[in-house]
Parts: structure tokens; sequence; C-alpha cells
């Protein structure tokens, strides 16, 4: 316990664990109220096909833009969403916002491309997240081959129910591609188990292929893994014309960064890749 002005006691809160604890909260409250004053944005990062160059899919990546906040970024409240449980309403929203636009985009005659959506631990883990999944296919009309649920490794500790959930999604139709790939725990023995369809090799990776070569040894081991597992690969964060050369040399199937393109508004995404 703080003692205020207690002379030589030491004090466990300090001033700014103060502020940080109160923007938490503030953060918290104003996170609840998020959906419903329209704060809450996608914006579309392209990924793109090693052989022809061309858009195959977008990750949906979410923004929040408060009044007071400004720009918070997804890594500042999709930890704190998770802790609340707003990360379920807001996984929603998340999921039916992307299925509808893509929706949008090929009733508007553009080729059809995949919508990729990050999954949080909450929703992974909930009883009822195949089914929540096809309502929001059914209700939206988009086909589930071009939806791409990604998930990361730390969320498939549990083999048995991880296994169980991706039978059930995999029978919907929709595509599964683990994110993050090699920054987490992964079983190969596990891997050839879990219905899923793709490997998206971390960043962290990527950004040292070219002066790592223990680095760019575990990116080309992840590659002809994934191909012996008939797993697609797609890296992310490539950001230089060198490491897009060692990537293609090495088979990677596709590739998304900043090399391409930020994240996009859906406008922006249209204007530039989809015309
Ligand atoms: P992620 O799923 O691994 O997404 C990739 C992140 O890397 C994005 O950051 C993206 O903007 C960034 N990025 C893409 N290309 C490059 C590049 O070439 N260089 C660099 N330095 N960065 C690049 P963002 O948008 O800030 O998202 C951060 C994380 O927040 C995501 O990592 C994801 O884990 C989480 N997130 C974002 N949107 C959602 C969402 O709708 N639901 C959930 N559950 N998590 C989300
Ligand atoms: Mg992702
Ligand atoms: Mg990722
Ligand atoms: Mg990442």
């Amino acid at each position: 316990q703080a003692k205020a002005g207690g002379g030589n006691n030491f004090q466990i809160y300090t001033p700014g664990m103060y502020s940080n604890s109160y923007k938490k909260l503030f953060m918290e409250n104003a996170l609840r109220t998020s959906i419903e004053n329209n704060e809450l944005i996608l914006e579309y990062q392209p990924q793109v096909d090693a052989k022809t160059r061309k858009i195959v899919g977008v990750e949906a990546l979410i923004r929040w833009n408060h009044p007071q906040l400004g720009l918070v970024s997804p890594a500042e409240f999709i930890p704190l969403s998770e802790e609340t449980g707003f990360i379920v309403p807001l996984g929603e929203w998340v999921l039916r916002e992307a299925c509808k636009q893509n929706k949008r985009w090929q009733d508007a005659g553009y080729p059809p491309i995949n919508i990729s959506v990050n999954l949080s631990s909450k929703q992974f883990s909930q009883e009822n997240l195949a089914a929540d999944v096809s309502k929001i296919l059914e209700e939206t009309g988009l086909a589930p081959e071009f939806l791409d649920l990604e998930i990361t490794e730390s969320m498939m500790m549990d083999v048995n129910h991880s296994i169980h959930v991706l039978k059930e999604l995999h029978a919907l139709g929709i595509q599964i591609s683990i994110d993050d790939f090699g920054t987490g725990y992964s079983s190969l023995n596990y891997l050839k188990r879990f219905s899923i369809h793709r490997l998206k090799i971390d960043r962290t990776f990527v950004q040292d292929i070219t002066n790592s070569s223990s680095d760019a040894s575990i990116v080309e081991t992840i590659i002809t893994m994934a191909h012996n597992l008939g797993l697609g690969v797609i890296a992310e964060g490539v950001e230089s014309e060198e490491q897009l050369k060692y990537l293609i040399n090495k088979n990677c199937d596709e590739f998304q960064g900043y090399l391409f393109s930020k994240p996009l508004s859906a406008e922006r995404l249209e204007q530039q890749f989809l015309k």
C-alpha cells in the first residue's frame, strides 16, 4: 500500500503509474462505446502473388480513432480488449465489416480477392466460433473460400481443442493461416494434424534475411517445410527488393509488406490495387 507523504517510506504508486492506470481505465471505458460511435475502422494491406505480382488478398487491420486519444495502435488496444472481454464484440465487428467489404468489392465487379482477418486468442477459445463465422458469412453473402482467418501458434497450445476448432472452421470452407509463424511454439507433429492452409513467416525473420544467415536459413526451412506439408507460405513485412529477391529465389508463394503497400483505406485500395 502506498503511503502518501509517509516520510522515508517507499511508495509503490508513482505518479507515472497512477496516470498509466488512469489512462488504461479511460481507454477501457472509451473502447466500450467505440463501435457505436463509429470510431473503429479497417485498413487493408495487399498480399501479392509471387508469380503474377498481382494482388490476391488483403489483410484487414483495425484502427481506433478516438476524439481525445487520437489514433490508437491495435498493439495497444487489442491486448486491453482481451483483458476486458471487449475483444469478443470487437472481433465480431471486424469479421462482419471485413466480409461485408470483400463482398462489396466483388459486387462492384473487381476480380475476387481473399480477405484475411486476425483472430484473438479469446475468440479462438470461444465455443461458438465456427457458428459465429458461419452466421456472418451467411449474413454478408461472402462465399467462404474468400475468407482467411489468421491465428497464432500461441493460441494453439491446447492441441486437442485446436484440432477440433480448426476442423469445424475447415468444414465451413474458409481458409486458415498461422500468423507470425516461427515466433511461437510449434510442434511439427501437430502442424500436420491441424487443418490449415498457409503459414505467414513472421516479419522479424524477413527483416534480417539479407544480413543474418541464421534468419535466412530459418526462412528457407519454413518455406520448404510448408510446401512439404502441402501448405502455402506468405512472407510478412517485406520492405526491400533484396528481401523480395531472396524470397522469390526460395519459392515463397506470396508477399505482404511496405515494399508493396502500407495498409490502406478501402477507397485507396480500390484506387491503387483493384482498378
Ligand atoms: P499482424 O497480424 O502480424 O499484422 C501485421 C502488422 O505488421 C500490422 O501492424 C502491419 O501494419 C505491419 N506491417 C505490415 N507490413 C509491414 C512492413 O513491411 N514493415 C513493418 N515494420 N510493419 C509492417 P498493425 O496494423 O499495427 O497491427 C499490429 C497487430 O495488431 C497485428 O499484427 C495483429 O496481431 C493485431 N491486430 C490488428 N488488427 C486486428 C484485429 O482486427 N483483430 C485482432 N485480434 N488483432 C488485430
Ligand atoms: Mg495478421
Ligand atoms: Mg502477422
Ligand atoms: Mg507479425
